[in-house]
């Protein structure tokens, strides 16, 4: 799969979920309708699709929502990808998740292949943590990374900076990651469904972030990359790493390798603009897994050349206006 910029898209990110046992005040509103379950592809279908993406070049595969884990029996998926590591069809399985059912599952996941997961944490603080989740218990989600690290997966912490909600604990999270030995990786807000008028009050950009890092760390550039779009330096101190996630003031869109499955089977070619194809109906045609390749080879000649995300416009409202937990992080 090749687009019109030349950009080989080998990296596929699957929402198995929209819903959430979380409601992040950056990503959700507080009342969220979710989707019926009846519009949710099956695990089966989800699985068939992932095959599909996979026959034609896809090697590294993300599983997020939503909160993924909240899904029944999302572990059938796991063991299936399973298979298409041992197989060598595919490089790498990686879940993206809020941590808070990490605990219950990490064993499996880890005997599944999963080498790497990456945990949301914005605050180290447990009350903080609760009014920004809104739901969710700080204790869960440590006992959840601390049973990942157990079960031999390598766990980066992710932190949305956000001014005046938790710009105060970059270096304690910095401190606190490296001294168990994860990653962190910071990322700046983007502007994804109608989370309120807050969004452009707490916005906060990375470059100052890291400004703020350099007085305190010795940062050096690293050469470590994943699939994805962050950009790492080595903190000398500590031994670890910190990525940062830079949609607006750096633009990652020219080396994007990167396409976005729903769990309504709609496939999204950039997440920061509208175009998309439905996979849903080729899938469900009859036509077998023709169809849904001819309808995913034809999406992929329309994948835009970029978003554009504009931090002076935060305040004019979402730029798209489906939440990120529908498209998946
Ligand atoms: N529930 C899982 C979790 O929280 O990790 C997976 C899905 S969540 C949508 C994936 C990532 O997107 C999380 O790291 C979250 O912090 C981030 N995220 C959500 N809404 C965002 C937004 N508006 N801007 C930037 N990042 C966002
Ligand atoms: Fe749920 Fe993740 Fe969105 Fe938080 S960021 S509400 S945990 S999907």
């Amino acid at each position: 799969m090749i687009d019109p910029f030349g950009r080989r898209v080998t990296y596929l990110r699957v929402s198995v979920t929209d819903r959430c046992n979380f409601r992040c005040s950056y990503c959700m509103a507080e009342e969220m309708t979710f989707l019926p379950r009846h519009e949710l592809l099956s695990l089966e279908e989800l699985d068939r699709l992932c095959g599909v993406f996979i026959d034609l070049g896809v090697r590294r595969l993300r599983i997020t929502g939503g909160e993924p884990l909240v899904r029944r029996d999302l572990m059938t998926l796991f063991r299936s990808l399973h298979r298409q590591i041992e197989a060598g069809r595919l490089d790498e399985v990686t879940l993206t998740t809020n941590g808070a059912l990490l605990a219950r599952h990490a064993a499996e996941l880890a005997a599944c292949g999963v080498r790497r997961v990456n945990v949301s944490l914005d605050s180290l603080d447990p009350d903080r943590f609760r009014a920004l989740t809104r739901l969710g218990s700080l204790d869960d989600v440590l006992v959840g990374i601390a049973a990942a690290r157990r079960a031999g997966i390598r766990v980066r912490v992710n932190a949305v900076a956000l001014r005046g909600v938790n710009d105060d604990e970059i270096d304690r999270l910095v401190a606190w990651a490296g001294g168990e030995g994860h990653d962190v990786a910071f990322i700046e807000a983007m502007p994804l469904g109608e989370t309120g008028p807050a969004r452009a009050e707490h916005w906060m950009s990375l470059a100052e972030v890291r400004q703020r890092l350099e007085g305190r760390w010795t940062l050096r550039e690293s050469e470590y990359r994943t699939a994805g779009p962050a950009r790492y330096v080595d903190v000398l101190e500590t031994g670890s790493r910190i990525g940062f996630i830079t949609p607006f003031s750096h633009n990652f869109c020219e080396a994007c390798n990167r396409v976005r499955v729903t769990c309504t089977g709609t496939l999204y070619l950039c997440l920061g603009q509208d175009a998309a194809a439905d996979l849903r109906t080729p899938l469900r045609s009859g036509g077998g897994n023709a169809v849904v390749r001819e309808a995913i080879l034809a999406a992929v000649q329309r994948k835009p050349r970029g978003h554009d995300f504009d931090a002076a416009r935060l305040a004019d409202g979402p730029r798209i206006v489906r939440f990120m937990n529908v498209t998946g992080g």
